[in-house]
């Protein structure tokens, strides 16, 4: 029989596996079992939407065997089974979950949780086996096939005879080493306990042939051990269990089994309504970013379940996108089975329960970052950008909602802070909220344009992410202060508008400040002299809404048109340096070009702007030192 090979990165994988000397090895087991599971839910719903099957939930189970002599550990489903196609791609490619973890593997990094990082699926079976058979026969159909594989050099298919609908898989346990005991997967004690500890809340029944001990017949104190099979799960759903019965731990592997992430989540929320609508719901906010999060591949929703029955994985509708990284299961009776997507849609219910469950979420956040600030920190490193975005998006209808989760770094404290502790800490003569834009910290530290806003003592927010200056404006103002970038034309500050160096309508100057412009053409809108530098010779500040750093922003985004903000330069004329530019002015025009042109140039390498011509500008740096 032809034997076909795993495709590339599935290899990759099952060589980590086969030869991983992982400590969490058990999770074999809750994946097999949590596919099992979802093959009956997939089953289950079929039933209930196809009037020609009926479902009677006695004949829905798993059924684990064990063989200790022959080191046979079997996992049997009756759930929808899988055709020959379906055994290849399914089996013969890494599991989805596990290639999306794939792709990050790159990102790995020293000392890791290598295995943990993936969705691992079927494959973590090979972690205790050394040859796995799947034997399964789809729904609706009267073959049967049998698929085997002894790990990374491939797996074969043959049709093979099977009773019943479902899947049962083989697993042939590797042999103990020096190192390395597998005992415990054949043990029923083993084998009891790791199912308790991750597999308990599987709604389906996990029957188990245990050993128990009884009184023998006609003695009243002799025992006999006798097997008898057993539902070993308690097979209520962790979402239906009251909170008190519950741990973090409980909530921190029913997420790990449901594969939401491979983080520990920051904060779960459990709800159980009942009223208006009725419903159950497990929510997490995850701690980590997933890689593919801030990408279009990326589809938020939770698992939505009526009375138990899955009706859909990812249910987008009960998410608001700002919300989007909330991972997590619902459960209602108030939803019908039979309802299509489109229709759900436009669900009264679906509706009611999706605005609870954000108002729900949106209390958990407040909560969070009043009482857990660190907490909130990394939370806010993970996801803030999407509260953001949130506010920018719907223009600005949400900001409600969303204004007070936001932080930014404050110039004072060094630290990310609320918009509501600047405003708090406001002087009086301080009309305006200040921002500075840029690309780091680091960098907007050095900006010319802070200098006058901090020399008065006035914290300053710095915006570091693309989607800051846009989600602001969509806020327009915050407890009635407005916002400004301290590159704006006008600062507020009562102080500039006194500074005498400010004066500049003398003839001479007026008349230099006119000639770079003239310089400068298309280049800039005016040449001024600045009321906010002190140090510095040169800055840009805009006129205008459009801000320099938004003029980037736009872009740099595809099929953006050549977006201009209207730039000022700004002149220090207290700076020695304008001595020298007024000297060239009077007695030597092509100096005069050439200071200008120098100035010109840094400001906009100041600003993070690309200079037009760099080997003229280098080249006239040179002219200046001969
Ligand atoms: P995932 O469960 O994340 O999709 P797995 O590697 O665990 O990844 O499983 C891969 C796929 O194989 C499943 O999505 C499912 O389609 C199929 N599969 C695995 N086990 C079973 C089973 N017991 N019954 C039916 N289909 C199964
Ligand atoms: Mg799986």
């Amino acid at each position: 029989m032809e034997k076909k090979q795993f495709k590339t990165e599935s290899k990759r994988i099952l060589d980590m596996m086969v030869n991983s000397i992982y400590t969490h090895r058990d999770i074999f087991l809750r994946e097999l079992i949590s596919n099992s599971s979802d093959a009956i839910d997939k089953i289950y719903y079929k039933t209930l939407t196809d009037e020609t099957l009926t479902f009677d939930k006695e004949n829905y189970y798993i059924t684990i065997a064990s063989d200790k002599e022959n080191r046979i550990l079997k996992i049997s489903d009756t759930g929808i089974g899988m055709s020959e196609d379906e055994l290849s791609d399914n089996l013969g490619v890494i599991a989805k979950s596990g290639s999306l973890a794939f792709k990050k593997e790159n990102e790995i990094k020293d000392g890791y949780d290598i295995i943990g990082q993936f969705g691992v699926g079927f494959y973590s079976a090979f972690m205790v086996a050394d040859n796995i058979t799947v034997i399964s026969k789809v729904l609706g159909s009267d073959e049967a096939h049998k698929w085997e594989s002894n790990g990374a050099d491939g797996y074969t298919i043959e049709p093979c005879t099977k009773d019943s609908v479902g899947t049962e898989i083989t697993l042939k346990i590797k042999e103990n080493t020096e190192d390395e005991n597998f005992d415990e997967y054949l043990e029923e004690h083993g084998i009891k306990s790791i199912i308790k500890k991750y597999s308990d809340f599987i709604r389906y029944p996990i029957k188990m042939e245990v050993s128990e001990s009884r009184l023998k017949e006609g003695s009243e104190t002799e025992h006999e051990d006798f097997m008898v099979e057993k539902t070993v799960n308690s097979m209520v759903p962790i979402w239906r269990k009251n909170k008190s019965e519950l741990t973090d731990e409980d909530y921190n592997n029913f997420y790990a089994e449901k594969h939401y992430g491979f983080d520990k989540p920051t904060k779960h929320i459990h709800i159980s309504v009942d009223g208006a609508i009725s419903y159950n719901a497990i929510l997490y906010i995850p701690e980590k970013t997933p890689y593919d999060f801030y990408t279009k591949e990326y589809e938020k929703g939770l698992e939505l379940y009526s009375s138990g029955v899955l009706i859909m994985n990812k249910c987008a509708d009960l998410l608001p996108d700002y919300f989007s990284f909330v991972k997590g299961i619902v459960d209602s009776e108030d939803l019908s089975l039979n309802i299509s997507r489109e229709v759900l849609q436009h669900d009264r219910q679906l509706k009611l329960i999706a605005k609870n469950i954000k108002t729900k979420i949106k209390g958990e956040l407040d909560n969070l970052l009043k009482n857990e600030r660190e907490k909130y920190d990394e939370f806010y490193k993970s996801f803030g950008r999407q509260l953001k975005y949130g506010i920018y998006s719907d223009f600005g209808s949400n900001k409600e909602v969303l204004q007070d989760l936001l932080l930014f770094y404050s110039s004072k404290e060094k630290k990310m802070v609320t918009l509501d502790e600047y405003v708090s800490r406001m002087p009086e003569d301080q009309k305006y909220i200040y921002y500075a834009a840029g690309e780091s910290n680091e960098r907007i530290e050095k900006l010319p344009q802070i200098e006058m806003v901090s020399d008065k003592g006035f914290e300053i927010l710095y915006f570091t992410d693309d989607v800051d200056e846009f989600a602001i404006r969509m806020i327009m103002a915050y407890k009635e202060k407005e916002f400004k970038s301290v590159s704006s034309g006008e600062l507020g500050i009562e102080a500039e508008e006194k500074e005498d160096a400010t004066k500049t309508d003398d003839k001479e100057s007026k008349e230099l400040f006119e000639n770079m412009k003239k310089l400068l053409s298309d280049k800039v809108k005016d040449v001024r002299a600045s009321k906010r530098l002190k140090n510095y010779p040169v800055c840009l500040s805009n006129d205008g809404d459009l801000t320099i750093e938004m003029e980037k922003v736009l872009n740099a985004m595809p099929n953006s048109e050549n977006i201009k903000a209207d730039k000022v330069l700004e002149i220090n004329i207290n700076h020695d340096m304008f001595k020298a530019l007024k000297e060239s002015f009077e007695n030597d025009k092509d100096k005069f070009g050439l200071y200008t042109n120098i100035l010109y140039n840094q400001a906009l390498l100041i600003e993070g702007l690309p200079i037009n011509d760099p080997v003229e500008f280098t080249n006239n740096v040179c002219k200046i030192m001969i």
